[in-house]
């Protein structure tokens, strides 16, 4: 088998990427491990995007192309709210509406979409990679490529490979957390972060029982379901034994905070929707790429020749040790630039990646690895990868090729 690109991880990220691509002119296959497109939006139960708007008093959109088509396609299907703010601002959605778009998305684009595909293999030259071998229930498959993009999470692609990558940053890297959904709680009664902060304090939880008791209070457009991003854990993603200890951590403790929901007025009738699926890991491995965007670049509002997509999220961090968050804002609460030497592989030259793999700092990547830039980040990559395919790579043509589908590459307006 061969393609012109193959896109490894269908999350938000690898959508945008093999749509992008497909609609290049570029053959493209993409392999998902799971049955479903979506990545945390579909099994991590992460049901808010952000990214998508500037922080600031008058909210503005920083993310066109192809992440402003799932935003339409879901509020055509009323499966998504309008902007709403905790610390940032953010749309939420249903889950089954945003599978549902970015299927048609990608059939729409002519991308061939593999489900139950886990990449376990790659074959790289000097600075080349040839093909990529994922594990299906049939046996061992090999694909063969003329460009690549890694939008694992976990940089599973570029790893097998033997790219250059790394894991989290020398400073930190961001805590995972279990996305859970609550259901039996009427429309009506509106359930506040300090309620909840109460309520977990009622339990009188022993220590280590419970991790977190506050985070955004989230209500889903269609099912009126509350999510909350509560029961964490360290671990490491890339160490099954590990991995497995937190998914069961972090259930027990989705119970407990069931328990503490039902304490609050109005809530008695609570129950657990769903946890995860699968636990939401917040920041894996990064490739690492020709530039690290760093926070300072962001706080001077830096601004690149290679910019492919606008940033808007701040630096959004959850402690391993103390289980505690803090958010930084972007300068005036506005948009920032993010290139392309970000995503484009240090060693590799058709290499990229997009979404949370992206090259930043500990703040930095902390700020563009959510869903909203996701999207736009993964049409850049997407676009890079189907020109380097060809023969026809240059960040130049990449910025023309998103300008003329609707990206938006132009920060100083936006604050
Ligand atoms: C608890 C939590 C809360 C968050 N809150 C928000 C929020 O409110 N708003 C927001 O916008 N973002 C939020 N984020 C961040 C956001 O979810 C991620 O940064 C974003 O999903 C990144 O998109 P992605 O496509 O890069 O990765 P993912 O969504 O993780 O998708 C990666 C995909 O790759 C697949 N995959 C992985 N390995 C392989 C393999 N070896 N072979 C084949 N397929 C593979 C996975 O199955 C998955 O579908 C949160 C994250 C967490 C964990």
């Amino acid at each position: 088998m061969s393609y012109d690109v193959v896109v490894a991880g269908g999350g938000t990220a690898g959508v945008a990427a093999a749509v992008g691509a497909a609609r290049d002119g570029a053959k493209v296959l993409l392999l998902e491990r799971h049955g479903c497109l979506g990545g945390a939006a579909a099994v991590r139960n992460v049901l808010t995007l952000c990214g998508l708007y500037t922080l600031g008093e008058g909210t503005r959109t920083v993310v066109g192309g192809i992440g402003a088509e799932v935003l339409s396609a879901l509020q055509k299907r009323g499966a998504v709210t309008p902007p709403m703010r905790f610390r940032g601002v953010f749309s939420a959605f249903e889950p089954e509406a945003m599978k549902l778009v970015l299927d048609e998305l990608t059939q729409g684009a002519g991308v061939d979409v593999r489900f139950g595909c886990f990449v376990t293999g790659a074959v790289r030259g000097a600075d080349r990679m040839r093909s990529v071998t994922y594990a299906d229930h049939g046996g061992t498959v090999t694909v063969e490529a003329g460009a690549f993009v890694d939008c694992t999470g976990d940089g599973d692609l570029a790893h097998a490979a033997g790219a250059s990558t790394r894991y989290g940053n020398a400073d930190g890297v961001n805590l995972g957390t279990l996305g859970t959904r609550f259901g039996g709680i009427p429309r009506e009664v509106t359930v506040t972060a300090p309620q909840v902060i109460e309520a977990v304090a009622g339990m009188g939880f022993a220590p280590g029982a419970v991790t977190k008791d506050r985070c955004v209070i989230v209500r889903l457009p269609g099912s009126g379901d509350m999510v909350l991003y509560l029961a964490s854990a360290d671990y490491d993603p890339r160490d099954a034994a590990s991995l497995s200890r937190a998914e069961m951590d972090a259930r027990r403790q989705a119970w407990a905070y069931l328990d503490a929901i039902r304490t609050i007025d109005g809530c008695s009738g609570a129950y657990l929707v769903s946890t995860g699926p699968e636990i939401g890991t917040r920041e894996s491995r990064h490739l690492n790429c020709r530039h690290q965007l760093t926070w300072a670049e962001i706080e001077a509002r830096a601004s690149f020749p290679d910019c492919i997509a606008l940033g808007a999220w701040g630096a959004e961090w959850h402690d391993r040790a103390s289980y505690t968050s803090s958010f930084d804002y972007p300068p005036e609460k506005g948009a920032y630039e993010i290139p392309l030497s970000c995503l484009h592989s240090v060693d590799t030259d058709n290499l990229f990646c997009a979404g949370r793999l992206a090259d930043g700092d500990r703040k930095g990547g902390a700020a563009i690895r959510v869903m909203g830039t996701a999207m736009a980040t993964g049409q850049a990559a997407g676009i890079a990868a189907a020109l380097t395919s060809r023969g026809a790579f240059s960040a130049a043509a990449v910025r023309d090729r998103l300008a003329a589908a609707g990206a938006i590459l132009t920060a100083d307006a936006l604050v």
